[in-house]
């Protein structure tokens, strides 16, 4: 698509909504014509404008401060907090005014979520302040009651903060809903350092992914014909050698390091919906993910798990697994099934579905449309990644 076109029509920060991410991911794409869908097609002008400069779209609105959260309550009207006792705990003190309520989020089911919005008294603006369930809370009150949002990450292994949707449950099903956009992400580094270390570089499993993912979306591109945008994909190739500088930092948790892996979560995200997919970050490791998911019914560190793909569907994109493997560690991102209480059967189960996972879920086209995947491969796999490491 050309980056020069002009957008008709208000750009208003509702635009995207209704975008459902849930949905990007079942849905095969078109690849006879995927522009012709006019959500797209209205998505990607704003897009353009955005990116040509003239006009201003949903992240560009958002500051981001990079520091400490300390005094910024009393610049935001009447407020309250949607948080967790730890995080709560870390800047409770320092972040300045009287929040009108502290709620400590337990869940995002729908019923809970609308109480809330019914319950809380009536406020300027939300702060979330944690992990991804604070800032998904929060995100969805100030959707409902339009009012202000400030997103407060506590640990940067999700990139809740830097997407407008939430993830929202019903019956167990997550759906991504709504369209909130924070006047301000304030990264606090105190609070952040003090997670557990794993926590944050957890993060890189979402950046990294590019890596494969790239190459998905370029072999769908030879393979089928799928729309496939150079310039996406050069900005993602950069984001990847932007966190591999950064390595080192981003391993040690330092301020630099937490500001690397921020703006990369921001891009990332920005680049998706440049694209209109999720192709520039997302790729067959992901199927890693949802497969072991489905199988074991129990939930993981996202970015870890994305690690493991990673050097899976390495083995089969391009067989360079020891680098992918020497890189993750270089960034301190724990990958290895042993780090997260992963079993051989559930490994090798995990693998062997898939293929089939893909396909009955009518993913995007990868590299599992064009291998097939033996229990040789798979123990393999699981050989290499359980050798001990120096
Ligand atoms: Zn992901």
């Amino acid at each position: 698509m050309s980056l020069d076109s002009s957008a008709s029509g208000p750009v208003t920060s509702s635009t995207f909504a209704g975008y459902d991410q849930s949905e990007w991911r079942r849905r095969p794409f078109d690849l006879s014509s995927p522009l012709t869908n006019p959500r797209h097609v209205s998505e990607i002008h704003i897009l353009v404008n955005y990116c040509s400069g003239k006009t201003e779209a949903v992240i560009a609105l958002t500051e981001y401060v990079y520091g400490s959260i300390d005094g910024i309550g009393s610049s935001l009207g009447t407020y309250a907090v949607m948080t967790m006792d730890v995080p709560w705990n870390l800047v409770k003190d320092r972040i300045g005014g009287t929040p009108v309520s502290a709620t400590m989020i337990t869940g995002l089911e729908h019923d809970y979520l609308d109480r809330l919005v019914k319950d809380v008294p009536k406020v300027d603006t939300v702060v979330g302040i944690g992990g991804g369930m604070a800032c998904d809370a929060a995100k969805y009150f100030s959707g409902k009651r339009n009012c202000s949002l400030v997103l407060v990450p506590t640990i940067v292994s999700v990139n809740a903060y830097a997407t407008p949707m939430a993830a929202v449950r019903e019956g167990g099903a997550v759906h991504y809903q709504g369209n909130a956009n924070p006047q301000k992400v304030v990264i606090d580094y105190k609070a952040i350092q003090s997670a557990p270390k794993r926590l944050n570089t957890a993060g890189v499993g979402d950046v990294y992914s590019c890596r494969t993912a790239l190459f998905d979306w370029k072999f769908s591109h030879d393979k089928t014909g799928e729309l496939y945008d150079e310039k996406v994909a050069a900005g993602s190739q950069h984001l990847l050698d932007k966190l591999l500088s950064n390595a080192n930092e981003i391993k040690n948790v330092t301020e630099r390091g937490i500001r690397c892996l921020v703006e990369a979560h921001v891009e990332t995200n920005r680049l998706q919906q440049v694209a209109g997919k999720p192709r520039p970050e997302e790729g067959s490791e992901h199927i890693f993910f949802y497969a072991l998911e489905e199988l074991t019914g129990r939930s993981f560190v996202h970015g870890e798990v994305v690690g493991t793909g990673i050097f899976v569907v390495t083995y089969f994109q391009t067989k360079q697994e020891k680098t992918v493997a020497r890189e993750m560690d270089s960034m301190g991102l724990m990958f290895r099934p042993r780090d997260y209480g992963l079993s051989r059967d559930e490994f090798l189960n995990t693998i062997l579905r898939m293929k089939p996972y893909s396909k009955q879920n009518k993913m995007f086209y990868s590299i599992l449309d064009a291998i097939e995947v033996s229990r040789q491969d798979a123990e393999k796999l699981y050989d290499m990644l359980s050798a001990p490491t120096n």
